[in-house]
Order: C-alpha cells, then structure tokens, then sequence
C-alpha cells in the first residue's frame, strides 16, 4: 500500500470507528472525528491532545482559539500550515473538553501510529503533556521523560522499529491564550524547530548530492 492508501484506510476506518465510548458524543451531537489535515509529506507532524468543540463541528484539527495561536507561531517563523501535518492523539472530542483518559487513548493511538507510519516525518511535535507521554513511552523514551516544564523545545532522537525521526515536546498552544509569557515560550522553542528542519534539510541535500557525484563517478567508463 502506498502512502495515500495507508491514509484513506484510517480515515475510513476512523469515520466508522466504536472502539470507545466517544463514538457515541459524534453521533449523538452530529460531530465529525477529527483524522488530521496538511501534508502527506510533510517533514514536520504536530500531535495535539484531542478535539475541541469547533474541531468536531468541523472535522479540521486546531481551527479554533489553539489553532489561531499555532498560526501565528508557525508564521512568526515563517512555516506554511499548509507544508506541516496536523493531527490529535484522540480523534473524537472528549464531553466539555475533558482531559484523554488512558483507555481511549490505548483505543484511539493506533490510528496515530499508522498516520506516523505512513506520513513518515522527520520531526514530531507533540503538543502538550498527553502527546508527549504517549509519544515518549512509545518510543522507549521513559527514562527521559520529565515534566514539559523541563524537557520543551528538546530534541530527542528516535531510531527504533522503522522509525527515524527527532521528537521536540511543546507546550500545548492553548496556554498562551491568556499568558503572554508562555506565547514567547513557544516562540522560542519554535525558532528551535526552524533550526532543526533547515539542519535537517541541508544534511539532506548534502547526502543527495553525494550520493548523485558517486552515482556519476560508477556511470564514468574510465572510473
Ligand atoms: N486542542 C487540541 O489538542 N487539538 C485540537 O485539534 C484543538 C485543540
């Protein structure tokens, strides 16, 4: 299966998910589940906690008051929403915004691995301490794991099963809504992303172009 494929499969599997409870909230108040929106390959997925109430109207991660707020961190260093994947641990939204409780997330994070799996990032964000222990324990990363007071804007990186990618914890954008202090948190540790995605990028094509020179050089008859 191809990337595509992977991905209408969870959305199908997802639109007519019952593995917890929550599916009884989207039928009752005619919500969607959120699946995740963006880039299939982009180099960057955030993971958010669960939907809020204009994401189940909606069916779009983070279009209300947390999302306006990752906007404008993502523009105050200058990357399209459009490039990034966005996506939430739990895709149907918790009654009154409730935090995830263990068993729908036990329930609902195999959708979030396969979306992993099939989108293949290099840099996974989570956002806020749900996503990051989930993130963190899955990936064998306990013994690092630390309050988010400690450890966001950190880079951990992940080599394990067929996973390769850098986790860099956030704050969830939702506490900036009142706390202009903890906006200018997150802005830093988003100048620490940019960093991270050019240095990626440019390690990147360095190998690229290795790899195309050494290419020539076997082509070449007298090499
Ligand atoms: N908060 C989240 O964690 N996810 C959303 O999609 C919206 C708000």
């Amino acid at each position: 299966m191809d990337k595509e494929q992977k991905l209408k499969k969870i959305k199908e599997e997802v639109l007519s998910c019952k593995r917890c409870l929550l599916h009884k909230e989207r039928f009752e108040n005619k919500f969607y589940p959120v699946i995740g929106e963006g880039n299939h390959r982009a180099s960057i997925m955030f993971v958010g906690e669960a939907p809020g109430l204009n994401e189940a109207k909606t069916g779009r991660p983070f279009c209300g008051a947390a999302g306006k707020i990752l906007d404008e961190l993502l523009e105050s260093v200058n990357i399209k929403r459009e490039d990034v994947y966005i996506t939430n641990i739990l895709k149907d939204r918790p009654p009154k915004n409730r935090d995830p409780q263990p068993e729908e997330i036990k329930a609902c994070a195999p959708y979030l691995e396969r979306q992993i799996e099939a989108i293949n990032p290099k840099i996974i964000c989570p956002l806020g301490r749900y996503s990051m222990r989930f993130l963190m324990e899955k990936f064998e990363l306990e013994d690092q794991l630390a309050e988010i007071s400690r450890i966001h804007g950190k880079s951990f990186k992940i080599n394990k099963f067929f996973y390769n990618f850098t986790l860099m914890p956030f704050y969830h954008p939702a506490v900036a809504a009142y706390n202009p202090n903890m906006k200018d948190i997150l802005k830093e540790d988003f100048k620490v992303l940019k960093t991270l995605l050019e240095k990626i990028l440019e390690e990147e094509k360095r190998h690229r172009e290795e790899w195309e020179s050494e290419k020539r050089e076997m082509e070449d008859p007298f090499y």
